[in-house]
Protein backbone atom coordinates (compact mmCIF):
# COMPACT_ATOMS: atom_id res chain seq x y z
CA UNK A 1 0.00 0.00 0.00
CA UNK A 2 1.36 3.11 -0.59
CA UNK A 3 -0.03 7.17 -0.64
CA UNK A 4 -1.06 9.37 -3.48
CA UNK A 5 2.15 12.58 -3.50
CA UNK A 6 3.29 11.41 -0.08
CA UNK A 7 5.32 8.33 -0.37
CA UNK A 8 8.25 8.99 -3.24
CA UNK A 9 6.25 6.10 -5.04
CA UNK A 10 3.39 7.52 -5.98
CA UNK A 11 4.35 11.47 -6.32
CA UNK A 12 2.18 12.99 -9.07
CA UNK A 13 4.40 15.37 -11.12
CA UNK A 14 3.50 18.52 -10.99
CA UNK A 15 0.38 19.72 -12.25
CA UNK A 16 -1.73 16.81 -11.98
CA UNK A 17 -4.58 16.86 -9.24
CA UNK A 18 -6.25 13.74 -8.01
CA UNK A 19 -10.13 14.55 -8.63
CA UNK A 20 -12.46 15.28 -5.86
CA UNK A 21 -15.32 12.39 -6.69
CA UNK A 22 -14.65 8.99 -5.65
CA UNK A 23 -16.08 6.61 -7.91
CA UNK A 24 -17.49 2.54 -6.96
CA UNK A 25 -15.94 0.99 -9.64
CA UNK A 26 -13.27 2.35 -11.58
CA UNK A 27 -12.33 0.30 -14.94
CA UNK A 28 -9.09 0.57 -17.13
CA UNK A 29 -9.75 -0.38 -20.74
CA UNK A 30 -13.10 -0.05 -22.75
CA UNK A 31 -12.40 -3.23 -24.96
CA UNK A 32 -15.41 -6.24 -24.78
CA UNK A 33 -14.50 -6.95 -20.86
CA UNK A 34 -14.61 -3.59 -19.79
CA UNK A 35 -17.28 -1.93 -21.72
CA UNK A 36 -19.28 -5.31 -20.65
CA UNK A 37 -18.14 -4.89 -16.24
CA UNK A 38 -19.50 -1.16 -17.16
CA UNK A 39 -22.80 -2.61 -18.61
CA UNK A 40 -23.11 -5.06 -15.18
CA UNK A 41 -21.58 -2.83 -13.25
CA UNK A 42 -24.26 0.41 -13.85
CA UNK A 43 -27.05 -2.08 -13.74
CA UNK A 44 -26.17 -3.27 -10.46
CA UNK A 45 -26.59 0.94 -9.35
CA UNK A 46 -22.68 1.26 -8.89
CA UNK A 47 -21.04 4.35 -10.32
CA UNK A 48 -18.38 3.97 -12.50
CA UNK A 49 -15.31 5.67 -14.19
CA UNK A 50 -14.13 4.41 -17.35
CA UNK A 51 -10.44 5.07 -18.68
CA UNK A 52 -9.70 3.94 -22.41
CA UNK A 53 -6.38 5.46 -23.78
CA UNK A 54 -7.84 4.83 -27.33
CA UNK A 55 -11.31 4.82 -28.80
CA UNK A 56 -13.83 2.72 -26.91
CA UNK A 57 -14.07 -1.03 -28.19
CA UNK A 58 -10.90 -2.46 -28.29
CA UNK A 59 -9.20 -5.48 -30.19
CA UNK A 60 -12.85 -6.87 -31.90
CA UNK A 61 -12.75 -3.43 -34.46
CA UNK A 62 -10.15 -5.04 -35.97
CA UNK A 63 -12.23 -7.97 -37.13
CA UNK A 64 -14.42 -7.89 -40.76
CA UNK A 65 -16.17 -10.04 -39.57
CA UNK A 66 -17.23 -11.36 -35.95
CA UNK A 67 -19.12 -15.07 -36.66
CA UNK A 68 -18.51 -16.88 -33.59
CA UNK A 69 -20.42 -15.06 -30.85
CA UNK A 70 -23.65 -16.67 -30.02
CA UNK A 71 -26.66 -14.71 -30.83
CA UNK A 72 -24.98 -13.52 -33.35
CA UNK A 73 -24.47 -14.44 -36.95
CA UNK A 74 -22.13 -12.26 -38.89
CA UNK A 75 -21.25 -8.15 -37.81
CA UNK A 76 -18.40 -6.53 -38.57
CA UNK A 77 -16.17 -5.69 -35.10
CA UNK A 78 -16.67 -1.73 -35.38
CA UNK A 79 -20.46 -2.41 -35.49
CA UNK A 80 -20.47 -4.76 -33.21
CA UNK A 81 -18.44 -2.36 -30.49
CA UNK A 82 -20.12 0.24 -31.38
CA UNK A 83 -23.58 -1.55 -30.28
CA UNK A 84 -21.81 -2.53 -26.66
CA UNK A 85 -20.69 1.32 -26.69
CA UNK A 86 -24.45 2.53 -26.95
CA UNK A 87 -25.33 -0.10 -24.74
CA UNK A 88 -23.15 1.07 -21.68
CA UNK A 89 -23.28 5.22 -22.89
CA UNK A 90 -27.50 4.37 -22.00
CA UNK A 91 -26.70 3.96 -18.75
CA UNK A 92 -24.38 6.94 -18.48
CA UNK A 93 -20.72 6.18 -18.70
CA UNK A 94 -19.25 8.05 -20.82
CA UNK A 95 -15.49 6.69 -21.44
CA UNK A 96 -12.57 9.35 -20.20
CA UNK A 97 -9.95 9.40 -22.90
CA UNK A 98 -6.93 8.69 -20.66
CA UNK A 99 -3.78 6.16 -20.70
CA UNK A 100 -3.95 4.72 -16.73
CA UNK A 101 -0.26 4.89 -16.43
CA UNK A 102 0.14 3.03 -12.75
CA UNK A 103 -2.17 2.47 -10.27
CA UNK A 104 -1.59 3.06 -6.07
CA UNK A 105 -3.22 0.88 -3.50
CA UNK A 106 -4.82 3.16 -0.61
CA UNK A 107 -5.98 -0.03 1.03
CA UNK A 108 -9.99 1.42 1.21
CA UNK A 109 -9.75 3.37 -2.30
CA UNK A 110 -7.45 2.65 -5.61
CA UNK A 111 -5.80 5.72 -6.99
CA UNK A 112 -5.85 5.90 -10.72
CA UNK A 113 -2.95 7.78 -12.14
CA UNK A 114 -2.75 9.28 -15.93
CA UNK A 115 -0.59 12.08 -17.24
CA UNK A 116 -3.83 14.29 -16.96
CA UNK A 117 -4.18 13.37 -12.68
CA UNK A 118 -5.47 11.13 -10.66
CA UNK A 119 -8.86 9.43 -9.82
CA UNK A 120 -9.58 7.28 -7.01
CA UNK A 121 -12.30 4.47 -6.98
CA UNK A 122 -13.10 2.11 -4.09
CA UNK A 123 -12.86 -1.02 -6.44
CA UNK A 124 -10.88 -1.95 -9.56
CA UNK A 125 -11.46 -3.38 -12.65
CA UNK A 126 -8.43 -3.97 -14.95
CA UNK A 127 -9.48 -5.32 -18.58
CA UNK A 128 -6.56 -3.50 -20.70
CA UNK A 129 -6.47 -6.76 -22.82
CA UNK A 130 -3.37 -7.89 -24.72
CA UNK A 131 -2.31 -7.41 -28.17
CA UNK A 132 -0.43 -9.91 -31.00
CA UNK A 133 2.90 -9.65 -31.67
CA UNK A 134 3.54 -8.62 -35.61
CA UNK A 135 5.77 -9.85 -38.06
CA UNK A 136 6.56 -6.03 -38.47
CA UNK A 137 6.40 -6.21 -42.53
CA UNK A 138 5.08 -3.96 -44.71
CA UNK A 139 1.96 -4.14 -45.42
CA UNK A 140 0.72 -6.11 -42.60
CA UNK A 141 -1.67 -3.84 -41.33
CA UNK A 142 -3.85 -2.85 -44.07
CA UNK A 143 -3.56 -6.95 -45.17
CA UNK A 144 -5.20 -7.62 -41.29
CA UNK A 145 -8.74 -9.10 -41.91
CA UNK A 146 -7.66 -9.40 -45.51
CA UNK A 147 -6.43 -12.86 -45.40
CA UNK A 148 -4.15 -12.03 -42.77
CA UNK A 149 -5.11 -13.21 -39.54
CA UNK A 150 -3.49 -13.30 -35.65
CA UNK A 151 -6.32 -16.14 -34.50
CA UNK A 152 -7.43 -19.09 -36.27
CA UNK A 153 -10.38 -19.61 -33.80
CA UNK A 154 -11.83 -16.48 -35.22
CA UNK A 155 -10.97 -16.33 -38.53
CA UNK A 156 -10.00 -20.50 -39.69
CA UNK A 157 -13.54 -20.73 -40.67
CA UNK A 158 -13.13 -18.42 -43.54
CA UNK A 159 -10.91 -20.56 -45.19
CA UNK A 160 -12.46 -23.39 -45.46
CA UNK A 161 -10.80 -25.74 -48.63
CA UNK A 162 -7.80 -23.38 -49.07
CA UNK A 163 -4.30 -22.88 -49.09
CA UNK A 164 -3.39 -21.20 -45.98
CA UNK A 165 0.10 -20.81 -43.68
CA UNK A 166 0.95 -20.57 -40.34
CA UNK A 167 4.06 -18.14 -38.98
CA UNK A 168 5.65 -19.68 -35.98
CA UNK A 169 7.01 -22.17 -33.62
CA UNK A 170 5.58 -22.11 -30.51
CA UNK A 171 2.34 -24.24 -29.20
CA UNK A 172 0.07 -21.16 -30.43
CA UNK A 173 1.37 -21.65 -33.72
CA UNK A 174 1.50 -25.36 -33.50
CA UNK A 175 -2.21 -25.83 -31.97
CA UNK A 176 -3.41 -23.21 -35.12
CA UNK A 177 -1.75 -25.27 -37.85
CA UNK A 178 -3.19 -28.21 -36.59
CA UNK A 179 -6.94 -26.93 -36.17
CA UNK A 180 -7.04 -25.38 -39.74
CA UNK A 181 -5.33 -28.75 -41.14
CA UNK A 182 -9.20 -29.86 -40.19
CA UNK A 183 -10.36 -27.42 -42.32
CA UNK A 184 -7.75 -26.18 -45.06
CA UNK A 185 -7.23 -27.66 -47.82
CA UNK A 186 -3.11 -27.42 -47.19
CA UNK A 187 -1.64 -26.16 -44.50
CA UNK A 188 2.64 -24.49 -44.50
CA UNK A 189 3.93 -24.27 -41.24
CA UNK A 190 6.72 -21.94 -41.26
CA UNK A 191 9.30 -21.89 -38.51
CA UNK A 192 12.48 -19.24 -39.11
CA UNK A 193 14.34 -22.19 -36.66
CA UNK A 194 15.26 -25.57 -36.82
CA UNK A 195 13.78 -26.66 -33.83
CA UNK A 196 10.18 -26.16 -32.54
CA UNK A 197 9.49 -24.47 -29.18
CA UNK A 198 5.68 -25.79 -28.85
CA UNK A 199 4.95 -29.65 -27.45
CA UNK A 200 6.55 -32.71 -29.43
CA UNK A 201 3.42 -34.19 -29.33
CA UNK A 202 1.75 -31.40 -31.22
CA UNK A 203 4.12 -31.32 -33.80
CA UNK A 204 4.03 -35.37 -34.29
CA UNK A 205 0.21 -34.78 -34.79
CA UNK A 206 1.27 -32.73 -37.25
CA UNK A 207 3.98 -34.74 -39.43
CA UNK A 208 1.64 -37.05 -39.12
CA UNK A 209 -1.31 -34.76 -41.41
CA UNK A 210 -0.79 -35.27 -45.12
CA UNK A 211 -2.22 -32.15 -46.18
CA UNK A 212 0.95 -30.26 -43.60
CA UNK A 213 4.24 -29.08 -44.82
CA UNK A 214 6.73 -27.85 -42.33
CA UNK A 215 9.25 -25.57 -43.60
CA UNK A 216 12.15 -24.58 -41.09
CA UNK A 217 14.75 -22.73 -41.40
CA UNK A 218 12.22 -20.34 -43.12
CA UNK A 219 11.55 -17.01 -42.97
CA UNK A 220 8.32 -14.40 -44.35
CA UNK A 221 10.46 -11.52 -45.40
CA UNK A 222 7.88 -9.87 -47.52
CA UNK A 223 3.81 -10.26 -47.91
CA UNK A 224 2.28 -9.80 -51.33
CA UNK A 225 0.90 -5.73 -50.83
CA UNK A 226 -2.35 -6.25 -52.88
CA UNK A 227 -5.45 -6.78 -50.70
CA UNK A 228 -6.34 -9.75 -50.10
CA UNK A 229 -3.49 -11.52 -49.70
CA UNK A 230 -2.35 -13.88 -52.15
CA UNK A 231 1.17 -14.69 -51.22
CA UNK A 232 4.81 -14.40 -49.18
CA UNK A 233 8.20 -14.35 -50.12
CA UNK A 234 10.38 -16.73 -47.78
CA UNK A 235 14.12 -16.89 -47.03
CA UNK A 236 15.38 -20.17 -46.48
CA UNK A 237 18.40 -21.95 -45.32
CA UNK A 238 21.94 -20.69 -44.65
CA UNK A 239 21.95 -19.40 -47.88
CA UNK A 240 18.98 -17.58 -47.77
CA UNK A 241 16.96 -19.04 -50.95
CA UNK A 242 14.40 -16.59 -51.79
CA UNK A 243 11.22 -18.56 -53.41
CA UNK A 244 7.66 -16.96 -53.26
CA UNK A 245 4.81 -19.41 -52.14
CA UNK A 246 1.16 -18.67 -53.36
CA UNK A 247 -1.50 -18.83 -50.32
CA UNK A 248 -5.40 -17.76 -50.01
CA UNK A 249 -4.55 -17.10 -45.72
CA UNK A 250 -1.61 -16.46 -43.84
CA UNK A 251 -2.39 -16.86 -39.77
CA UNK A 252 0.69 -14.90 -37.80
CA UNK A 253 0.90 -17.14 -34.12
CA UNK A 254 4.38 -15.68 -32.56
CA UNK A 255 3.10 -14.47 -29.28
CA UNK A 256 1.35 -11.91 -27.23
CA UNK A 257 2.06 -8.86 -25.29
CA UNK A 258 -0.29 -8.63 -22.62
CA UNK A 259 -1.07 -5.04 -21.32
CA UNK A 260 -0.05 -5.32 -17.83
CA UNK A 261 3.48 -3.79 -17.62
CA UNK A 262 1.59 -0.86 -15.58
CA UNK A 263 0.29 -3.13 -12.87
CA UNK A 264 3.15 -5.18 -12.28
CA UNK A 265 3.75 -3.74 -8.87
CA UNK A 266 0.10 -3.74 -7.98
CA UNK A 267 -0.96 -7.25 -8.85
CA UNK A 268 0.71 -10.86 -9.51
CA UNK A 269 1.32 -11.63 -12.62
CA UNK A 270 1.84 -15.67 -14.48
CA UNK A 271 5.49 -16.19 -16.16
CA UNK A 272 3.45 -15.06 -19.48
CA UNK A 273 3.17 -11.94 -17.84
CA UNK A 274 -1.04 -12.06 -17.98
CA UNK A 275 -2.39 -11.29 -14.48
CA UNK A 276 -3.01 -13.68 -12.11
CA UNK A 277 -6.48 -14.48 -11.93
CA UNK A 278 -8.85 -17.35 -11.88
CA UNK A 279 -12.54 -17.77 -13.13
CA UNK A 280 -13.59 -15.24 -9.97
CA UNK A 281 -11.22 -12.60 -12.10
CA UNK A 282 -9.62 -12.02 -8.42
CA UNK A 283 -6.37 -10.76 -8.45
CA UNK A 284 -3.96 -11.01 -5.69
CA UNK A 285 -4.77 -7.46 -4.88
CA UNK A 286 -7.67 -7.18 -2.59
CA UNK A 287 -10.41 -5.31 -4.39
CA UNK A 288 -8.67 -5.16 -8.05
CA UNK A 289 -10.36 -7.45 -10.31
CA UNK A 290 -8.74 -8.68 -13.88
CA UNK A 291 -11.23 -9.55 -17.02
CA UNK A 292 -10.62 -10.41 -20.71
CA UNK A 293 -7.81 -10.99 -22.70
CA UNK A 294 -5.33 -9.13 -19.79
CA UNK A 295 -5.99 -12.35 -17.67
CA UNK A 296 -4.41 -15.86 -17.36
CA UNK A 297 -6.68 -18.04 -19.63
CA UNK A 298 -6.41 -20.74 -22.06
CA UNK A 299 -9.02 -18.88 -24.62
CA UNK A 300 -9.41 -15.63 -25.28
CA UNK A 301 -12.28 -14.24 -27.29
CA UNK A 302 -15.20 -11.96 -27.13
CA UNK A 303 -17.46 -14.41 -25.36
CA UNK A 304 -14.60 -15.06 -22.70
CA UNK A 305 -13.87 -11.53 -22.32
CA UNK A 306 -17.61 -10.20 -22.17
CA UNK A 307 -17.84 -13.12 -19.84
CA UNK A 308 -15.39 -11.96 -17.48
CA UNK A 309 -16.65 -8.52 -17.40
CA UNK A 310 -19.64 -9.59 -16.08
CA UNK A 311 -17.78 -11.84 -13.63
CA UNK A 312 -15.41 -9.31 -12.20
CA UNK A 313 -18.12 -6.31 -12.04
CA UNK A 314 -20.23 -8.83 -10.08
CA UNK A 315 -17.62 -9.93 -7.56
CA UNK A 316 -16.49 -5.87 -7.55
CA UNK A 317 -19.99 -5.18 -6.37
CA UNK A 318 -19.58 -8.12 -3.48
CA UNK A 319 -16.32 -6.69 -2.83
CA UNK A 320 -17.89 -3.16 -2.09
CA UNK A 321 -20.54 -4.81 -0.10
CA UNK A 322 -18.34 -6.48 2.21
CA UNK A 323 -19.36 -9.94 0.87
CA UNK A 324 -16.03 -12.35 0.16
C1 LIG B 1 -8.09 -8.82 -35.97
C2 LIG B 1 -8.81 -9.50 -34.83
C3 LIG B 1 -9.92 -10.28 -35.08
C4 LIG B 1 -10.58 -10.91 -34.04
N1 LIG B 1 -11.69 -11.65 -34.33
C5 LIG B 1 -12.38 -12.25 -33.35
C6 LIG B 1 -13.57 -12.99 -33.64
O1 LIG B 1 -13.98 -13.10 -34.80
N2 LIG B 1 -14.20 -13.58 -32.59
C7 LIG B 1 -13.77 -13.48 -31.29
O2 LIG B 1 -14.40 -14.03 -30.40
N3 LIG B 1 -12.65 -12.79 -31.00
C8 LIG B 1 -11.93 -12.17 -31.98
N4 LIG B 1 -10.79 -11.47 -31.69
C9 LIG B 1 -10.33 -11.44 -30.29
C10 LIG B 1 -11.13 -10.41 -29.47
O3 LIG B 1 -11.13 -9.17 -30.14
C11 LIG B 1 -10.51 -10.25 -28.09
O4 LIG B 1 -10.49 -11.51 -27.43
C12 LIG B 1 -11.30 -9.25 -27.24
O5 LIG B 1 -11.33 -7.98 -27.87
C13 LIG B 1 -10.68 -9.09 -25.86
O6 LIG B 1 -11.36 -8.08 -25.19
P1 LIG B 1 -10.69 -7.29 -23.97
O7 LIG B 1 -11.66 -6.25 -23.58
O8 LIG B 1 -10.20 -8.24 -22.95
O9 LIG B 1 -9.36 -6.63 -24.57
P2 LIG B 1 -9.15 -5.60 -25.76
O10 LIG B 1 -10.14 -5.79 -26.82
O11 LIG B 1 -7.70 -5.71 -26.09
O12 LIG B 1 -9.42 -4.18 -25.09
C14 LIG B 1 -8.53 -3.63 -24.14
C15 LIG B 1 -8.67 -2.11 -24.17
O13 LIG B 1 -7.90 -1.57 -23.11
C16 LIG B 1 -7.29 -0.36 -23.54
N5 LIG B 1 -6.13 -0.12 -22.68
C17 LIG B 1 -5.05 -0.93 -22.56
N6 LIG B 1 -4.20 -0.43 -21.63
C18 LIG B 1 -4.77 0.72 -21.16
C19 LIG B 1 -4.38 1.67 -20.19
N7 LIG B 1 -3.24 1.55 -19.49
N8 LIG B 1 -5.19 2.74 -19.95
C20 LIG B 1 -6.36 2.89 -20.64
N9 LIG B 1 -6.77 2.01 -21.59
C21 LIG B 1 -5.99 0.92 -21.83
C22 LIG B 1 -6.94 -0.65 -25.00
O14 LIG B 1 -6.80 0.55 -25.75
C23 LIG B 1 -8.13 -1.48 -25.46
O15 LIG B 1 -9.15 -0.70 -26.05
C24 LIG B 1 -10.11 -10.81 -32.70
C25 LIG B 1 -8.98 -10.02 -32.44
C26 LIG B 1 -8.33 -9.37 -33.48
C27 LIG B 1 -7.12 -8.51 -33.18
Amino acid sequence: MCCAGICPLCKIPGGRKVADRIYDIGIVGGGPAGLTAALYARRAGRSVFLAEEALPGGQITASPAVENYPGVRSMDGIAYAACLREQVRALGVEPTAVRVERVCDEGKHKLLLSADGGQRCRALILATGSRYRRLSLPGEEELTGHGLSYCATCDGAFFRDRRVAVCGGGNSALTEALFLSDLCAEVFLIHRRDRFRGETYLLERLRARANVRILTDCRIVALDAARPLSGVTLEQGEDRTRSHLALDGLFIAIGRIPGTEAFRTLVQLDDGGYIAAGEDCRTSCAGVFAAGDCRSKPLRQLVTATGDGAVAATAACAYLDGVR
